[in-house]
């Protein structure tokens, strides 16, 4: 077996799992690599449906099934690449569809849970470089950091895609060869329904060779669940999809610049948005970041946007999240991590934990081994 590589932030070494060939190969190829921290997620994810549902394992299998035909249907390669992670991971298929509905799952039921995420598109005369630069802080339950894992995707007949992801999820935020750029938010609408999980909805977008496409990947599902997806392209363009089961509305990057956090940013009378009751600071966070941002117009760099992700403003509930002594058990969020993407020059910078305390590697995806550069940009900023 060869040597899974690796980098390390903060003290946290990452993998990266490199996976070349058929959806199937691909996932088996991905389970193998890293069994031990899929079945880490899983075991995870298991444990917060029994504290915030009382739900056990055969329950939340039972759950996880009924996704299968809805995925195999929407992205029939995903859905091979997911058997393929099962038989790699030596796990049952269920294991591998609950991770990836693991969104569906914990909100699909009514949880009233805290969620968090701020996110950016800077391109243009915004940027020193004239790059496209897209990026998010991810704020998800600490028990999933250990989890952490970037994926090298070379699919056969698709774009390449590097993500940075959840072992055994098929995607989150990432970048592709065609220089597409995705982050998300999560959102919390009245609407509910059975659907299709996010995570396979941000797979297919990133898998896009045009932006039109990406964008035509979160339309067109049925989605589940509410989520703002941010889109940016290396060519200087940059929307986010307001998306909710049964409507989509679009935000476009105004002179170079547009952010985001877990609130609708377009009032509508036909649905609710319940997201911001729960966590208001989200009501603080997108404007914030855009002031920090425009203040810096014709400067934006990475030095710059990891200075601006490390704000403390409206702290421990903040862009840069840390761990609130008042959450309820199971229910604490924290920034697990900050991302910048370099559309341009396809570099994932990323920085394990909270911003304002590390160092960021930068994964090239034409890299070669030992190419990976670990810089403290808030020095530079
Ligand atoms: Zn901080």
């Amino acid at each position: 077996m060869t040597r899974l590589e690796t980098f390390t932030t903060n003290g946290h070494e990452i993998p990266i799992v490199a996976m070349k060939g058929s959806p199937r190969a691909c996932g088996v190829q991905y389970g193998r690599a890293v069994a031990d921290l899929i079945h880490g997620s899983l075991k995870a994810y298991l444990e917060s449906f029994r504290v915030l549902h009382g739900l056990e394992r055969d329950v939340v299998f039972e759950l996880a099934r009924r996704f299968e035909p809805a995925i195999a249907e929407f992205d029939p390669a995903t859905m091979e690449e997911i058997e393929g992670i099962a038989e790699g991971a030596d796990a049952p298929l269920e294991a591998i569809l609950t991770i990836n509905a693991r969104s569906e799952l914990v909100h699909g039921l009514k949880a009233r849970l805290d969620d968090g995420c701020t996110s950016f598109i800077v391109f243009g005369g915004m940027t020193a470089d004239g790059r496209t630069y897209v990026g998010q802080n991810w704020d998800w339950n600490p028990a999933m950091k250990p989890n952490a894992v970037v994926l090298d995707i070379q699919r056969e007949g698709d774009p390449r895609i590097l993500t940075l992801t959840e072992a055994g999820l098929v995607g989150k935020h990432g970048l592709n060869e065609e220089g597409i750029g995705l982050c998300n938010n999560f959102m919390l609408s009245d609407k509910r329904r059975f659907g299709m999980p996010v995570h396979v909805i941000r797979r297919k977008a990133l898998t896009a060779r045009i932006p039109g496409d990406a964008i035509g990947a979160v339309l067109n599902a049925e989605r589940a669940l509410a989520a703002n997806y941010m889109i940016g392209h290396a060519d200087g363009a940059g929307v986010a999809l307001e998306a909710w089961p049964g409507g989509l509305d679009i935000v476009h990057a105004r002179d170079g610049l547009l952010t985001h956090a877990n609130h609708f940013q377009i009032a509508r009378t036909d649905r609710e948005d319940i997201g911001r009751d729960i966590f208001p600071d989200t009501l603080l966070r997108d404007v914030r970041l855009h002031d920090l941002l425009s203040a810096r117009r014709g400067r934006v760099d990475p030095g710059v946007l990891a200075h601006a992700m490390s704000d403390h403003f409206n702290h421990p509930d903040s862009i840069c999240r840390h761990p609130n002594p008042n959450a309820r058990e199971g229910q604490g969020i924290e920034t697990l991590g900050c991302m910048i993407m370099d559309l341009t020059e396809r570099v994932l910078h990323f920085c394990s934990g909270p911003p304002c305390e590390g160092d960021f590697a930068a994964i090239h995806m034409d890299r070669e081994p030992g190419r990976i550069a670990v810089a403290n940009y808030r020095e530079a900023a």
